[in-house]
């Protein structure tokens, strides 16, 4: 039976007393929430602060990248040993910033994933298309060449202990969302060739939506019967927003 999971992407936002101040409304707002594994990803100079600040709350934390390099001189970079060092417990890998802004390849990505894994972290996989790969009929494509590349470097049993992040790049920070069908057809695709390699290990694999998320269109996202959950952008830095987001899935659970 797989658990939704809620994740609020920060992305280079806040001060550190404005991560007070939302750790703490997120916090009260989500306390109740009993069924779904909630999580936030601030900037890497939070970590401690967040890791402190969450101590005995059910918000568990990850960071936004790690280094393709495990130690050494590597100036400006942060490892999967200091993410674990700083207990993390997941980190985004290959989000559509990472790929389009700073040109990550899937080689890389898929390089980032074995050492997150390698350090005892869960990565949390972005996947997802352009408008133009989108128009081009492209999407499946390019979903799978992102995926694959993981398997093909990583093994399919490396999913296993994953989620997986479909987030179209045309949805991300544009107030655009796929359609809830859009998506489901996507976590579908997804779902299903993971099955061809592994049947029991796509029934269980967390395959969450990004973009665009908000409190007024997540339950019906949410409700899609491939859809485990979301990664939150620009509502995840409202706390009412984000535990009304984080209320839907606890509500389908
Ligand atoms: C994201 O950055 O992962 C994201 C989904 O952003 P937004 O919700 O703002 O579209």
């Amino acid at each position: 039976m797989r658990k939704y999971f809620v994740a609020g992407n920060w992305k280079m936002n806040g001060t550190k007393e404005e991560v007070s101040s939302l750790l703490s409304g997120v916090k009260q707002k989500v306390a109740a929430f009993s069924k779904i594994n909630i999580a936030v990803f601030p900037s890497f100079v939070f970590l401690d602060q967040v890791s402190n600040e969450l101590k005995g709350s059910n918000v568990d934390f990850g960071a936004q990248n790690l280094c393709e390099y495990e130690k050494g001189a590597y100036t400006g970079e942060v490892s999967g040993f200091m993410l674990k060092d700083f207990e993390c417990d997941y980190v985004l890998i290959g989000h559509s910033e990472r790929r389009h802004v700073f040109g990550e390849s899937n080689e890389v990505t898929a390089t980032k994933f074995m050492l997150a894994q390698a350090n005892g972290l869960i990565p949390v996989l972005c996947v997802g298309e352009t408008q133009q790969e989108r128009e081009a009929n492209q999407t499946d494509k390019v979903v799978f060449e992102q995926i694959e590349a993981i398997i093909a470097k990583a093994g399919i049993d490396a999913l296993k202990n994953s989620i997986i992040a479909y987030e179209p790049v045309w949805a991300i920070g544009t107030g655009l969302t796929a359609t809830p069908e859009q998506a489901q057809e996507v976590h579908a695709y997804i779902r299903e060739m993971i099955t061809k390699q592994d049947a029991d290990l796509a029934e269980n694999l967390i395959i969450v939506y990004g973009g665009s998320v908000k409190g007024s269109n997540a339950a019906e996202i949410f409700a899609k019967p491939d859809v485990d959950g979301g990664l939150i952008g620009g509502a995840s830095l409202k706390p009412d927003d984000f535990a009304t987001i984080c209320e839907a899935a606890e509500n389908l659970s």
